[in-house]
């Protein structure tokens, strides 16, 4: 259905924020969330950018429910309240983005481990499943003042999908941002698999984000997904390796390493689709990707404020420029924007049938 619903609509970017620490050392709050998303929204305003920020609202659960063990947890939990609140006021959307490792989280020796804990919602009871999705959009709808109505799954692992719509739906949320059509990763704890995703630029579906339907209560508007060059994972060992500043990311914690399936897949296999982003390293294949895509409306682009460096947000800007972007939205507002146009196509299908 998109193609023919696509025209009319201006080229307009959609860039979501995942708004969350790194997942093997944590890092610090102020590095991995507060500098760059003060940097990112003083960019939006600048350029008149509307932004959606995912935050991994289980963090400050996880920092509420032991508020009272140490005055620190409740010291850092304001800090990142009145952040988002802050983002929020801004004019920007939050979003509800679920890493349920938090459940399992342990403080030891001075910092957060995330050792054994279970990273994907897929791995907790269902009744587990809709109690942390009920805390966590309530928790965030308090310190956000408004209704929250997106979604993006931690890690993408939004399958199985059986449980938690129904969850969402009951808190209202009714768009999903998590599926990277044709990206895979193979790892038993953080795998998905969208190799048979629609490469629509959205959908609606009902049971699955998976398997559209042109009547479905949900909404999907995923991210693009690109096929790495030849030798990305050279240059980014060697990115890490934080030779030259331009690249440095912002964030001063580290993520867990793939699995060894992942690695030997990487290493031997075909190369992968991964999500276009503004973080570093795959911000460089940005305005590529751009001018690859000419029939392109709708931009849906990814960024962790911890994972940017300082040429990210430059190389958004000649994007942006480049690609004649004509609007900048959040994901619930081209959500809404689909969906209105979809009602008129149904009705305008129905008189057609009439007359
Ligand atoms: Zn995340």
């Amino acid at each position: 259905m998109t193609s023919e619903s696509n025209d009319s609509l201006p080229t307009t970017l959609v860039l979501t924020l995942d708004y969350e620490l790194f997942f093997d050392r944590s890092g610090s709050v102020e590095n991995c969330l507060l500098r760059p998303s003060a940097m990112l929204t003083d960019f939006a305003a600048k350029h008149g950018l509307r932004l959606t920020f995912y935050v991994d609202v289980g963090m400050i659960v996880w920092l509420e429910r032991h508020a009272g063990k140490d005055r620190r947890f409740a010291r850092i939990g304001d800090t990142i309240k009145r952040d988002v609140e802050r983002i929020g006021c801004a004019g920007h959307e939050i979003g509800l983005h679920i890493h349920p490792h938090w459940e399992d989280t342990r403080w030891e020796n001075d910092g957060w481990s995330f050792a054994g804990t279970r990273y994907q919602l897929g791995q907790f009871s269902p009744g587990e499943i809709s109690d942390i999705v009920d805390v966590y959009s309530n928790c965030l709808a308090g310190i956000a003042n408004d209704e929250i109505e997106s979604f993006r799954a931690g890690g993408f692992c939004v399958e199985p999908f059986d449980v938690l719509g129904p969850s969402l739906a009951a808190n209202n949320i009714w768009i999903d941002s998590s599926v990277v059509p044709g990206a895979f990763l193979l790892d038993v704890a953080k795998g998905f698999d969208f190799r048979h995703a629609p490469s629509d630029e959205f959908w609606f579906f009902n049971a699955s984000p998976l398997s559209p339907e042109a009547d479905g209560s949900f909404c999907e508007i995923p991210l693009i997904g690109f096929l790495v060059p030849t030798g990305f994972y050279g240059k980014r060992m060697f990115h890490r390796l934080r030779v030259f500043s331009r690249f440095k990311i912002f964030g001063d914690g580290t993520s867990r390493k793939p699995g060894k399936l992942e690695i030997v897949r990487r290493l031997v296999g075909t190369r992968p689709i991964v999500e276009l982003s503004i973080d570093e390293p795959k911000v460089a294949t940005l305005r590529e990707e751009a001018r690859a895509r000419q029939d392109r409306k709708v931009w849906s682009i990814l960024g962790h404020p911890k994972l940017l460096s300082s040429r990210s947000l430059e190389l958004l800007r000649q994007f942006k420029t480049e690609r004649g972007i004509q609007r900048s939205c959040s994901v619930t507002e081209i959500a809404r924007d689909v969906r209105s146009r979809k009602s008129a196509t149904l009705t305008a299908g129905r008189l057609g049938k009439q007359a």
